[in-house]
């Protein structure tokens, strides 16, 4: 809501606030849940000159991630700074080609939580939120 261009705004929140599209938040990783910033999904320039992404890694504990339309993805951009300036969040269709969802089944039998893979994702540099690098301040307003 404070970081998409305001075109995207139009058209994603609308839909976002009445229900019909779900989101979910792509944070928390095996290695990277209450230190965020220790992170290991990868975000790498497509090397075709697109200006694209291509995502690899994993999620973990994503809540209603087999439901959701959309998903507020953080990953790791650059692995040559201190870990949390290397970070850069984006948004992404949940069933792009490369995206899976594993729910985890609980001891009271249902799944309010999944892991999610990432396996060479391709996203479009227009569904970057923030600058590259800025990924941890998406997670509050400008
Ligand atoms: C109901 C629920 C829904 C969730 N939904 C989502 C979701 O939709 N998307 C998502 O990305 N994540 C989600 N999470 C994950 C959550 O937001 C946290 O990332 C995650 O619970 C914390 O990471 P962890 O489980 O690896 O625990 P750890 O980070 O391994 O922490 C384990 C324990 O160590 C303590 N600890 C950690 N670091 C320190 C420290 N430096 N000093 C002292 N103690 C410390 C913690 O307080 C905790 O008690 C959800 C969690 C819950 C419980």
């Amino acid at each position: 809501m404070a970081w998409a261009a305001e075109e995207q705004k139009r058209a994603l929140l609308p839909p976002l606030a009445s229900g019909e599209e779900i989101w979910c938040q792509l944070f928390s990783e095996p290695a990277g849940g209450s230190d965020l910033a220790g992170l290991r999904t990868r975000a790498t320039p497509a090397d075709d000159g697109s200006g694209d992404w291509i995502v690899s890694g994993q999620k973990i504990w994503t809540s209603g991630a087999q439901h959701s339309q959309w998903g507020l993805l953080i990953t790791r951009t650059d692995v040559d700074v201190p870990k949390h300036k290397g970070l850069t969040m984006f948004f992404l269709r949940m069933d792009c080609p490369g995206v899976e969802i594993r729910p985890i089944r609980q001891a009271n039998g249902q799944s309010g939580f999944n892991e999610v893979y990432f396996t060479d994702v391709r996203i479009p540099d227009a569904q970057r939120l923030g600058a590259v690098g800025q990924g941890g301040r998406c997670r509050s307003p400008p």
